[in-house]
């Protein structure tokens, strides 16, 4: 497969692509976080250290999840491109869907308007969110 619009992942994940339906999935940390986990373990949860199935929330910390059987402590962030940074993940996200739903692209300028961010900030998850595309479709075209 070349590549993915939008709206295909969308299907694919049993949703319709509008961002009504966006909102109800992804609108809170929460949603993201847990999207994230689900791509980060598409099998379902198994630790790398001790192979337990279940893990839960570390309480206080963004972002982070741990094994309920060892502890082992991961970022459902790690390895992506909302790595390492403070903006929201629903920022992210929807970010994300307004690069996949627009024909011609968003630019920073739009994009800035639309998170509430500056445009350097903008650009930067622009940059961020193209890089990690651009490397999920050369591993599909594999
Ligand atoms: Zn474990």
């Amino acid at each position: 497969m070349a590549s993915m619009t939008g709206r295909d992942v969308a299907a694919a994940n049993g949703g319709d692509g509008t961002l009504v339906d966006w909102m109800a999935r992804f609108g809170t940390e929460e949603a993201c976080e847990e999207e994230l986990l689900r791509r980060m373990f598409p099998e379902g949860f198994r630790c790398p250290s001790c192979g337990h199935a279940r893990c839960a929330r570390v309480r206080g910390r963004a972002r982070k999840w741990q094994c309920t059987r060892c502890s082992r402590q991961f970022s459902v962030t790690a390895g992506t491109a909302m790595r390492g940074t403070k903006l929201p993940l629903v920022k992210w996200f929807l970010a994300a869907y307004l690069m996949t739903h627009s024909k011609r692209g968003v630019s920073a300028i739009e994009l800035a308007r639309h998170l509430g961010v500056s445009e350097r900030t903008a650009g930067y998850v622009l940059l961020r969110l193209r890089g990690a595309m651009a490397r999920s479709e050369s591993v599909q075209a594999a």
